[in-house]
């Protein structure tokens, strides 16, 4: 007998799950691209986007995802032979870093591993020792979803001002923007990133930039025509804001998830992710009491957007195999954290916790796993469930 019939739910960290009303708002036919509700309707989307992000900055849309939008943001201030100074702290890191290097940039990367969140001396070091103020930017990860670690952005701007560098600092928020608080402005972030389909619970397929004053300032006039920030932010006519036809399903959708979100206040957003993230937390750390599960990042560097989990061997392998056939609960791979061939290639697991949650999903969530780790002979302490709910009672 299997018990996975029912409403499927998919609990990996991007793509999130999407609300009912984003899903409607996409049934409709084709608009018109050159007048009418979808022009109207972009203005309120530009302007909420400033809202999510706590921010003033000019925001660029681009359709494309995570991946382009590192691509985007480099292309606009980093030209070959320029350094970028890139804090890893796992596999999104490194990925970055990459995407740098392929451009022609000179990458110097600070690897912090994988359980530890950036420090910022390390990264003051570097500055102070770039004394001809090579580096053009600072390429950090909030939130590697990889590894679950949140590092302190706030602190890095603080060490670009302590030791004058004038260095751009570019903030990948894909992970984290409305889950984890992420106010633009108030850190002195230049460009931040953010994608469609994570915090903001719309299909894959639509990124954005928010790109500071000083930013725009730094566009160098080699980026290419179709990563050009310029007419993204201040289009001469609406066609320029996608340079060319406009994703328009995506933008009703995106309409509707903004809707949500500014309904409930991004507060509210903020802590609803915390709680349910500390729920998350307080189940890994009872089933770990008597048995091989830990949460990967430590207390204090932890995301509330999504949690990355160690088993060792190939039980995480066998767990999601169990509650995906057996309970209609996806979780998330491991991701970065052993090479294929290492014997605890299987032993990791993701579970994601962005978007669209409430409490119902987060125990059922958590009540799926603690029946896996029965029902694969996995050791484990007793009463995660009980935690989780302690937590989300508000005890
Ligand atoms: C998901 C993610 C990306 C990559 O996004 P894609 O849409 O998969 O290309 C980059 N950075 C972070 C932090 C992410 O979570």
């Amino acid at each position: 007998m299997s018990l996975h019939n029912g409403r499927p739910h998919l609990a990996i960290p991007g793509p999130s799950v999407m609300p009912d009303s984003v899903l409607a708002a996409m049934m409709r036919p084709a608009p018109n691209i050159y007048e009418g509700d979808l022009v109207d309707m972009t203005a309120t989307i530009v302007a909420d986007l400033k809202r999510v992000a706590r921010t003033e900055a000019g925001c660029a849309i681009y359709i494309c995802n995570g991946h382009g939008l590192w691509e985007a943001a480099l292309a606009n201030v980093v030209t070959p032979g320029n350094s970028v100074l890139v804090p890893a702290t796992g596999r999104f890191g490194h990925g970055w870093a990459e995407t740098a290097r392929r451009i022609g940039a000179d990458v110097h990367l600070i690897e912090f591993g994988k359980q530890s969140p950036v420090d910022p001396e390390r990264v003051a070091e570097a500055l102070r020792a770039d004394k001809d103020h090579r580096i053009k930017a600072v390429l950090a990860v909030h939130v590697d979803t990889s590894t679950g670690i949140r590092s302190d952005i706030p602190a890095l701007r603080r060490v670009l001002d302590e030791t004058g560098h004038p260095a751009l600092l570019m903030a990948d928020c894909i992970a984290s923007l409305g889950c984890d608080r992420v106010e633009m402005d108030a850190w002195g972030v230049d460009v931040l990133l953010a994608a469609s389909q994570k915090g903001l619970m719309t299909p894959p397929g639509i990124g954005f930039l928010w790109v500071s004053d000083k930013a725009q300032a730094e566009r160098v006039n080699s980026v290419s025509a179709y990563w050009d920030w310029a007419p993204r932010i201040a289009p001469q006519g609406y066609y320029q804001h996608f340079c060319g036809t406009a994703p328009t399903h995506h933008l009703f959708a995106l309409r509707a998830a903004l809707d949500l979100l500014m309904e409930e206040g991004m507060e509210h957003v903020w802590a609803r992710h915390e709680t349910l993230a500390r729920a998350v937390w307080a189940a890994c750390e009872a089933w770990g009491q008597a048995g091989p599960l830990t949460v990967n990042a430590p207390v204090g560097a932890r995301s509330n957007a999504v949690t990355a989990l160690r088993l060792g061997g190939a039980l995480a392998d066998s767990l999601r195999k169990w509650t995906a056939e057996e309970a209609g609960l996806t979780l998330g791979i491991g991701l970065g954290m052993a090479e294929p061939g290492d014997p605890d290639f299987g032993g990791f697991f993701r579970i994601g916790h962005m978007g669209h949650l409430n409490a119902h999903m987060i125990l059922g969530t958590l009540g799926v796993i603690e029946a896996g780790l029965q029902a694969c002979d996995i050791p484990h302490g007793e009463g995660g469930v009980a935690a989780a709910a302690r937590i989300c009672a508000g005890r």
